[in-house]
């Protein structure tokens, strides 16, 4: 099922020429933002250097600090008062980044979240629970306005009172959820306490996260529904950047609205399709605040094969951030890894925390997880042999030797939101 078929499987000739022209009007509408004038003057390019697809990686690259610089609203290139909503990044780490969005702007938002619940086979007869923060986080208005534009009855629930979710879920016959993975997790556990079943749910879409393979088990076997991976930033619109289709082998990106390529994070040089590395992205229609070779930090590839669903070629699945990144000991670790070894022993949950100290100038890495009460005995010998279990599996998994301390079912926190799961306590000054 498509949206907008001529879109969404636009190819060939006809999808660059269609690139082509709305790069070379991106480009030139980026000039009505300062620091990309001045970007331009440094890089000694204008935007009539770009004249086939492949002088994009003449342009210079866009970092996340520049559009934090620009706070709040330096980087915007329409009249003010043509923007008619902003959101803002988590800004974990100081400043958020504010996004601002003309009225065409948060059309298209929905159109491409449109296009995504249709390719997953959600209709007007879907009932559709909305469980992530509204607000400034982009994923609950983005979501709320797309599922509306396919008909979809929705439940704009937001996050908290998971008791209260399981009940609407019940009550409202909802037949879609979307919410991180980690909520998701922690909905089933709840559900399970409270012996609710949740028959009526056939979709679940998570994302805003990394969450690996397994978890996919765990969500779709816990919550009985089949689940697709939701991708997307602020400075992409929000949620719908990236969407897994019913193939469930990677990410779809509109190739008619991004310009995706995949660099080598320390040379910035261009990578071959198949390969590994950084996302860049050039947003082709974005009105109010256009960007130009975004550097999304995100880790991933694209896949060189078309997907047999006709919609182009994909990315992979993005196993974490180029600043989630650990390096322990020289060893490169994503919490996603961690996450992945960790639901494949039932007798542990998927509730972990990392926490990384130097002692005695080296790395040492500390991983908290709770018991399965369901699954674990009790019994006190096998406390000892569980733990040798979990550090034997990760030291296979990650090559790494790491201290695991088994925690009492209930004892770490959930998140609602995006989950925070390494404590990196190198740096700290005591
Ligand atoms: P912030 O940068 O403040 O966290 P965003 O909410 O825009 O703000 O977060 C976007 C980031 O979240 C992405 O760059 C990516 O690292 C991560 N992310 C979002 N969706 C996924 C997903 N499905 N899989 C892995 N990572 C994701
Ligand atoms: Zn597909």
């Amino acid at each position: 099922m498509f949206w907008n078929r001529e879109m969404e499987t636009i190819s060939g000739a006809d999808l660059e020429a269609l690139q082509l022209s709305r790069l070379k009007w991106t480009v030139h509408h980026s000039q009505n933002v300062d620091f990309y004038r001045r970007k331009f003057r440094d890089a000694g390019v204008t935007p009539d250097d770009i004249t086939i697809l492949a002088d994009v990686e003449k342009l210079p690259f866009t970092y996340k600090k520049e559009l934090r610089d620009a706070y709040p609203f330096g980087n915007i290139a329409v009249p003010m008062k043509q923007v008619v909503r902003i959101h803002t990044t988590s800004g974990t780490t100081g400043k958020p980044t504010v996004v601002s969005y003309t009225r065409q702007d948060l059309d298209n938002w929905s159109e491409l979240i449109a296009r995504n619940l249709t390719m997953i086979g959600l209709t007007d007869e879907d009932i559709f629970q909305n469980a992530v923060n509204y607000g400034l986080f982009t994923g609950g208005l983005g979501f709320h306005y797309g599922a509306e534009k396919i008909g979809a009855t929705v439940i704009p629930s937001a996050t908290g009172n998971t008791k209260r979710q399981i009940e609407m879920i019940q009550d409202f016959g909802v037949t879609a959820i979307h919410c991180t993975p980690s909520y998701g997790m922690h909905l089933a556990e709840v559900a399970e306490e409270m012996g609710a079943t949740l028959d009526t749910l056939r979709i679940g879409i998570f994302g805003a996260e990394p969450w690996s393979e397994n978890m996919r088990k765990e969500l779709e076997e816990r919550l009985g529904l089949e689940a697709f991976d939701s991708y997307g930033m602020s400075e992409m619109y929000g949620p719908g950047a990236g969407f897994e289709c019913p193939e469930h082998d990677g990410l779809h990106i509109w190739h008619d609205c991004y310009l995706a390529e995949i660099i080598d994070p320390i040379t910035g040089e261009r990578l071959p399709d198949g390969e590994k590395g950084e996302l860049v992205v050039t947003p082709l229609v974005k009105e109010a605040m256009p960007l130009i070779r975004y550097r999304t930090g995100d880790i991933t590839r694209i896949i060189p094969e078309d997907c047999p669903c006709g919609r182009g070629k994909k990315i992979a699945r993005i196993t974490g951030r180029a600043d989630d990144m650990l390096v322990i000991r020289g060893i490169n670790v994503f919490p996603s890894q961690i996450e992945h070894t960790l639901l494949s022993i039932p007798d542990v949950g998927d509730q972990f925390m990392v926490y990384v100290d130097r002692i005695n100038h080296l790395d040492e890495m500390t991983i908290e997880v709770e018991i399965n009460r369901k699954s674990f005995s009790g019994e006190l010998a096998d406390l000892a042999r569980l733990q040798k279990t979990v550090a034997g599996a990760i030291k296979e998994a990650l090559n790494l030797r790491t201290t695991v301390r088994l925690v009492e079912p209930g004892s770490l926190p959930r998140f609602e939101g995006k989950a925070r799961h390494v404590v990196d306590r190198r740096n700290e000054i005591w």
